[in-house]
């Protein structure tokens, strides 16, 4: 400890980093972070991860925070008065929207700010900018949850909550979910699960740390989910396991469905997806038998151009024994970031405003503009996987970026890269000088989550509270007085004294949230949309009687191969994912020595049988190619992975992985195929 217990203060606030959203105290000592406590919250249950309890601080206070407004003249960042860098977005904007119209302006919107953010974020994309197109980097992680589980089920959201589904269930059914490493919290729930008789199903293509202790690891091979879940359907009608009245009485499409499923029987499944047909066998029974059994998926999932298909499969599988609706079961995605759930719910996507009442819909249009009070632009926008490449073919001329690293995060960089210059004018609003921002021409620096007031939803749509502790460095200003500020530049006044005030404001135009308000929160500890007046409790399981929708809807899915599959010149299938050490662009974990001291540079994990015949040995320096570009990583040798297949994380810029991925697109949430690409690999000269 650097501290004195008496000479500190402790601020109650929700971990910035993952979905979990794990209750924490800040210890203040001045107006330094020294320190992270666990708080026994709803849904950490008095744990943190090495994330939340090391590295959830010291970035607050890094040195290499942004402290005030830059503006690049000359290709040199120099430093600006807020006044002269907030008039030149205005001006540049407006003179672009009168030059080419509202829609070739754009914004992204950021996730791992609070939902009071977002939401004046998008409206001011909307009703001062005037384009809908807004959207945030859930496009890149689980808007194939988002699109899936709406359509099928009426909301796309986590159905029952984590503690309901990591506690007295007989089987978890984890589908392309490495918890212990992206959700640590979640991960030692369900191991703790584990130890008391729960039956785990891995279905990974990697052997993930889980599958040690697990009943079963169906090891599939990258990018065959949808044929996995219609061949575990095959089994389950064949051998009479199906929930006939619930299917009878709450769903509709069943007939359809049936009929393709007859096609995937054990032996094609598991020859399409290189796992034994009695192994799918004995996972369907053991799925489909027990009363209380959750799906719980990640990325593994939804990250492929079949991504909302994959989805949409987990909420077949699910509906067909009825487990929807009950508690220990439905079908539950792990976002990632600690405020994606929130940024979606907050209209930062396309086609919908917040509580995603849909653009396209004239009543919420009417709505909005009464709310607003001023005509909204009724084209429904673009996805931020539509924006990039519209800004290299010319159409999108200016972009604002609210906290996102693309050049890091997006597939392709090339590509990315390619978009941003060819930009007539882009702004970032950050908390460093990403990869990213050293492209803008003005750079505008905001606030971290510990030096603001407002609120988090993570993944089980549980709204918690997030609570100043420190002042912000130098001019670095509120996030949301910034987008006021601007708002106003454009000629559409605004202003907010407080997050509280926005919430209040989210409450009275979105439904699903009309019932909250920081004084139910702070009696609470949290709610769960949707919470619709002051005497509702919340929604701790969705589904619950009837669907969102009213009808569950089978879709009849067949499965379909994943874009890029390895060939002669790229004969290796690469994976990508996460480490338990560090958070995506390493922005705020990169920035704590500790964890760098034990995590530092990229690897690429490779079965012990392709090392030997390709010469290379645990640690040894590699060169990986794909069709998009080359990287040097290091060699992690071993049988987590299969003969032919390799993995990578992509948290590091030494070997960024995003060279090699492919923008290859899901059809209908516009996702890219990060967990499939073809790749080969040398040892680096
Ligand atoms: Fe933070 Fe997620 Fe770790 Fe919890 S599990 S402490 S929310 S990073």
């Amino acid at each position: 400890k650097t501290y004195r217990e008496w000479e500190t203060k402790k601020i109650p606030t929700t971990c910035p980093h993952c979905g979990t959203g794990c209750q924490m105290n800040l210890i203040v000592k001045g107006n330094k972070l020294v320190g992270v406590e666990p708080i026994n919250g709803a849904a950490n249950k008095n744990l943190l991860c090495v994330k939340g309890k090391f590295a959830s601080y010291k970035f607050v206070g890094s040195g290499d925070r942004l402290t005030e407004p830059l503006i690049k003249r000359n290709g040199i960042f120099e430093p600006a008065t807020w006044d002269e860098a907030l008039t030149l977005v205005a001006e540049k904007f407006s003179q672009l929207k009168e030059e080419h119209g509202a829609d070739s302006l754009a914004g992204f919107s950021c996730s791992r700010s609070i939902n009071e953010d977002n939401y004046v974020f998008q409206k001011m994309m909307r009703a001062a900018i005037g384009t809908n197109n807004v959207d945030n980097c859930a496009r890149v992680c689980h808007s194939a949850s988002v699109h899936g589980l709406a359509h099928t089920l009426g909301s796309g959201a986590m159905t029952n909550p984590i503690a309901d589904i990591t506690t007295d269930v007989e089987v978890i059914l984890l589908v392309g979910s490495n918890p212990e490493e992206a959700h640590p919290v979640i991960g030692s729930q369900i191991r703790q699960a584990m130890q008391r008789g729960t039956k785990v199903i891995v279905v990974d293509p990697r052997k993930i740390d889980l599958v040690k202790n697990s009943e079963l690891h169906l090891q599939i091979q990258a990018g065959t989910n949808v044929a996995f879940a219609n061949g575990m359907m095959h089994v389950i009608l064949k051998e009479g396991l199906a929930d006939r009245s619930f299917i009878e009485e709450k769903t509709e499409g069943f007939e359809a469905l049936e009929q393709l499923v007859a096609e995937y029987t054990p032996e094609k499944v598991a020859e399409i997806c290189h796992i034994k047909a009695e192994d799918l066998i004995k996972a369907a029974r053991l799925y489909a038998k027990a009363d209380k059994a959750p799906i719980i998926y990640c990325l593994g999932v939804t990250e492929h151009s079949t991504g909302t298909e994959g989805v949409m499969s987990m909420s077949n599988l699910a509906m067909l024994v009825g487990k929807i609706g009950k508690p220990g079961c439905g079908v539950n995605p792990l976002r990632g970031q600690n405020n994606v759930q929130g940024a979606c719910d907050m209209g930062c996507m396309p086609y919908d405003f917040p509580g995603y009442q849909k653009v396209a819909n004239p009543q919420v249009m009417e709505k909005f503009e009464k709310a607003w009070g001023v005509p909204l632009n009724k084209n429904v926008g673009m996805t931020s996987t539509q924006v990039l490449p519209a800004a290299t073919e010319g159409k999108i001329k200016a972009l604002y970026i609210f906290g996102e690293d693309p050049i890091v995060t997006d597939p392709d960089t090339n590509h990315v890269r390619n978009a941003l210059e060819n930009l007539e004018f882009f702004v970032v609003q950050e908390l460093f000088m990403t990869e990213t921002a050293a492209y803008a021409d003005v750079v505008l620096p905001g606030i971290s989550y510990a030096e603001k007031d407002g609120t988090f939803t993570n993944t089980e749509r549980r709204v918690q509270r997030v609570r100043k502790a420190v002042e912000p460095k130098g001019e670095a200003r509120e996030d949301f007085d910034i987008f006021c500020d601007v708002m106003t530049r454009l000629g559409y006044p605004c202003h907010y004294d407080s997050a509280k005030e926005i919430m209040d404001e989210i409450a009275s135009v979105t439904p699903t949230f009309g019932g909250i308000n920081y004084d139910r929160l702070e009696e609470t500890g949290g709610l769960q949309w949707p919470c619709r007046n002051q005497e509702d409790p919340g929604t701790p399981i969705m589904h619950v009687g009837e669907f969102t929708r009213g009808k569950g809807l089978f879709m009849a899915i067949p499965y379909k191969k994943s874009r890029e599959l390895p060939d002669e010149s790229y004969p290796y299938l690469m994976s990508t994912g996460r480490m338990l050490y560090h958070y995506n662009t390493r922005a705020m974990t990169g920035r704590t020595e500790g964890i760098n001291q034990i995590a530092n540079r990229s690897y690429i994990e490779i079965n012990t049988v392709d090392a030997i015949r390709l010469g290379i040995e645990e640690g040894d320096k590699v060169t990986v190619k794909s069709r998009r570009g080359t990287i040097e990583t290091y060699a992690a040798v071993g049988n987590r992975v299969f003969p032919q297949e390799v993995f990578m994380t992509f948290h590091f810029p030494d070997g960024n992985v995003n060279e090699l991925t492919n923008a290859a697109f899901d059809d209908i949430a516009i996702i890219p195929e990060y967990k499939v690409c073809a790749v080969a690999i040398a040892p680096a000269k």
